[in-house]
């Protein structure tokens, strides 16, 4: 049975009560996690405040540095064992899973070098004063996070906030608590004083409300659904706590008919793929509007019309293209979207497989690619989190637009053409937090600075910029004659 961690120690929670972990390759509980509540919060919290006033605030940036890259070198030299662990908690296929904990490694070595290049500015002002500004943290931050890639999540939230010399208190997903929880004993085992880092589980209308409410919290960092985000920055309004949002996406990839599909540099159809099946689609930058202009729309869904159906899914060991979704609602709630396109009578282009070797019991779903989905139908409009691609056709740049657009989200945008003005017009007129001309992101993306427009939340995590985020801008004028 798992426990919380706060205060660099294993502890139940006050309730008593546990909630069971489900592997999602075959739907059966493996293991227990605790149901707290916001007695944990509270006690989470006065530990977080307490490191920070006693030890935290009080090391050099250079010393949170060295302690980040020891975790990050504790990570590295715990990868698999990690890996394996959030396969079986997520469902992910292992070479997922370890490409989560190598990302994990990079957030922690970027934010440990990080730690000692954040200052402030000096300011011109009247005679006899020199003025300047100091970047000071927040103190103790909340961080709630979602379950389709904690370590990830993690990384660059908690390192973020960490490098920016706060403290903070965590609510993972009740779907994938157990690779955090590790991570933080490693933390403890590399030397962060106690409360630091503070673990702790539950449902989020629970202890993820109580966190968010808390009043000892100073900033919330929040990733998750629009939905819920609007009820953190409700909570977060009553005490004008700051909150950084990072929500959903429902991400275009636009393809011009200058693009050769057959160039194996661009590599196109495969980042297509991968872009919508990675972690079954459960990702909020996956690529899950694909805008083709009219010249080349029939090859191209032909030719990805057949990658489609190589596609092979099954359990998360077997480490197959796809694993299954996290939980047996979130299959539901695929199938519905896909009951809603029969209905509607959208076509389907072509479906992967799902492999013998699946259990009945397992959350799986097989890639499925529809073509011509009306702009407006709420398969091209809501985020499905499912390996679900939406084709549409666009006659010319101002069309692509149009359609790129029409969604409440703004997270990434993918742009396919060799027509240099154009990919320029083309990256000022989307309206998104990112976008990537002939390639969709390689690696973490750890270096880049991360978030959205509209819907998708305003926050910006990754990268220097997350720095700015977690910490507040001390403005400190000295009148000296
Ligand atoms: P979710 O909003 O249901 O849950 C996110 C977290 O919030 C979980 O830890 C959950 O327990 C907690 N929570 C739930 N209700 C709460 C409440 N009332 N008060 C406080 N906390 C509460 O999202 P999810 O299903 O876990 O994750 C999928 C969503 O996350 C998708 O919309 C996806 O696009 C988004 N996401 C966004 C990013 C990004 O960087 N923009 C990254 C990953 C996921």
């Amino acid at each position: 049975m798992q426990l919380n961690f706060i205060a660099n120690a294993a502890v139940p929670s006050s309730s008593g009560r546990t909630i069971a972990v489900i592997d999602p390759s075959d739907g059966q509980p493996f293991d227990e996690i605790q149901r707290s509540n916001a007695e944990d919060i509270d006690i989470a919290v006065r530990a977080a405040r307490n490191c920070f006033d006693t030890a935290w605030n009080r090391l050099a940036a250079a010393e949170r540095g060295r302690l980040l890259m020891r975790l990050a070198a504790s990570v590295a030299a715990n990868a698999e064992d990690l890996a394996q662990i959030e396969m079986r908690d997520c469902g992910k296929p292992l070479k997922q899973a370890r490409a989560d904990a190598a990302a994990l490694v990079r957030y922690f070595e970027f934010y440990a070098g990080a730690c000692d290049k954040l200052h402030g500015d000096t300011l011109p002002y009247q005679n006899g004063y020199s003025v300047m500004t100091w970047r000071e943290p927040h103190g103790v931050t909340g961080h709630i996070i979602p379950w389709n890639y904690p370590m990830q999540i993690f990384g660059r939230s908690v390192g973020g906030a960490l490098a920016a010399g706060n403290v903070c208190v965590v609510k993972p997903s009740e779907d994938a608590c157990l690779s955090l929880l590790r991570v933080a004993e490693l933390a403890a085992e590399a030397g962060f004083p106690a409360g630091a880092i503070n673990i702790v589980t539950g449902y989020g209308y629970e202890v993820g409300n109580a966190l968010a409410r808390h009043p000892g919290i100073d900033h919330i960092s929040f990733t998750g659904s629009p939905q819920i985000g609007t009820l953190i920055q409700q909570a977060a309004a009553e005490r004008h706590c700051p909150v950084t949002l990072e929500l959903g996406g429902k991400s275009p990839q636009i393809v011009f008919g200058d693009v050769d599909l057959d160039d194996s540099n661009l590599n196109l159809i495969p980042t297509l793929v991968n872009a919508i099946v990675q972690n079954a689609g459960q990702t909020c930058s996956a690529g899950s509007r694909l805008l083709v202009e009219e010249s080349i729309y029939e090859p191209l869904l032909e030719k990805l019309g057949e990658a489609f159906a190589r596609l092979r899914v099954g359990p998360a060991g077997l480490d197959l293209d796809v694993g299954p979704l996290i939980r047996q609602s979130q299959q539901q709630r695929v199938w519905d979207f896909l009951s809603d396109a029969q209905v509607a009578g959208i076509a389907m282009v072509a479906q992967g497989q799902v492999v013998e070797e699946a259990p009945e019991s397992g959350f799986y779903q097989a890639p499925t690619l529809l073509r011509d989905v009306p702009v407006m139908h709420r398969l091209a409009q809501e985020e499905v989190f499912g390996p679900v691609l939406c084709a549409m056709s666009f006659i010319d740049e101002d069309h692509a637009v149009e359609l790129a657009n029409a969604t409440r989200y703004g997270l990434v945008a993918g742009i396919w053409t060799l027509h240099g003005a154009r990919q320029f017009r083309m990256a000022k007129r989307v309206r998104s937090g990112q976008v990537f001309i002939n390639n969709y992101g390689a690696g973490g993306g750890v270096e880049l600075p991360f978030g959205g427009v509209k819907s998708s939340g305003y926050g910006r995590e990754k990268g220097f910029e997350a720095l700015l985020g977690f910490t507040t801008l001390k403005t400190v004028a000295v009148r000296h004659g």
